[in-house]
């Protein structure tokens, strides 16, 4: 069982930031309206994701770390709300470090505490906490030293795990994100609304202030496919595609199409070298994309990928032929 859970951590764990990115969704899946990450050593040491979600009752947290153990499926698979389903993070997780669950929910005056290490289960325990959860992982991949070989140094992973908060924190403008480490990669994103205004501050937030007035705003439709966002005018550009977010139905996604059809959209008006900082909301029907491709769930497929290249590379050069550029 152990090994099982090893070789699925494989799969969903590269680093720390995918640990980041499971315990985030856990705790937005929970309706977290707070969500706080502390780091240290690049996550390798230390992650603890800390949420005031439902929590989970102690009777259950045994299953939290059980394979294939959901609270979240549904009949459809299309009509997936909640953003875990596969109940593999935790036992993957539990797998390759030392985690542990301590938690409460609003009808219970006392919390418990289970942990699990190099996934060896150890027996609960009363704690002490308010309403929500905390997941703490320490020591990474220490029962798979073969994969702790190929992280890639504190900072590399410190600044995957700010942009994958990041990421994450975009598309929930009404959840309140910190992230606190050793380092300086540092966040504190106030919780705004979930307007429009509400959705661009949260943007700005996370991309910095200048980013509003220095962008045009991009609203299409196509065949049922709703386009919306930000995309920067061509003098405020960065060096690397790392600002460019992206969300299909909510969902952040890193997608080599839609990476595309932005390089496409900005070919006239951009040098190679240069990158547009763009926000990209796609809203679609569930039943024409796949965005459960991988476990990690970051890559989506289309059923029609020529539509939505067409639809993004047409309304960005659109918004830019309107706005004189
Ligand atoms: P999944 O998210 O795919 O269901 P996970 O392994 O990530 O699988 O989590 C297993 C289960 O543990 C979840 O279905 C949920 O019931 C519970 N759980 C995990 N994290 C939290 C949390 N922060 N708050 C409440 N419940 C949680
Ligand atoms: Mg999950």
């Amino acid at each position: 069982e152990t090994m099982i859970n090893q070789i699925a951590a494989g799969e969903v764990i590269e680093r720390p930031a995918s640990v980041v990115k499971e315990l985030v969704e856990n705790a937005l899946d929970a309706g977290a309206s707070k969500v706080e990450v502390v780091t240290s050593g690049g996550g390798l040491n230390l992650i603890r994701v800390t949420d005031d979600g439902f929590g989970i009752p102690e009777r259950e947290l045994a299953l939290a770390i059980a394979r294939h153990c959901t609270s979240k499926l549904t009949e459809d698979i299309n009509d997936i709300r909640s953003l875990g389903f596969r109940g593999e993070a935790l036992p993957s997780i539990g797998s390759v470090s030392r985690l542990s669950i301590r938690s409460r929910t609003a009808s219970s005056d006392s919390a418990a505490e289970i942990g699990i290490e190099g996934g060896r289960v150890l027996p609960i325990k009363p704690a002490a906490a308010n309403r929500g959860t905390t997941v703490e992982v320490r020591d990474l991949f220490f029962a798979t030293p073969a994969r702790l070989k190929f992280m890639k140094g504190e900072r590399a992973e410190s600044s995957a795990i700010s942009d994958i908060v990041k990421r994450i924190a975009i598309a929930f403008p009404t959840v309140r994100f910190t992230l606190a480490g050793s380092d300086r990669t540092t966040l504190e994103l106030p919780a705004t609304d979930d307007s429009a205004d509400g959705s661009l501050r949260r943007v700005a937030q996370v991309m910095g202030a200048d980013f509003p007035d220095n962008s045009i705003a991009i609203d299409a439709m196509r065949e049922g496919v709703h386009l919306t966002g930000h995309v920067s005018i061509p003098s405020f550009t960065r060096a690397n595609a790392l600002q460019q977010y992206a969300y299909v139905n909510g969902r952040p996604v890193r997608d080599k199409l839609i990476a595309g059809a932005i390089r496409g959209a900005f070919a006239d008006v951009l040098p190679r070298d240069r990158h547009a900082v763009t926000v990209l909301f796609l809203s679609l029907d569930p039943a024409i994309v796949d965005v459960n491709v991988h476990p990690a769930k970051a890559d989506v497929r289309f059923r029609d990928p020529g539509l939505v290249r067409g639809l993004i590379v047409g309304a960005i050069r659109q918004a830019l032929a309107d706005a004189g550029i």
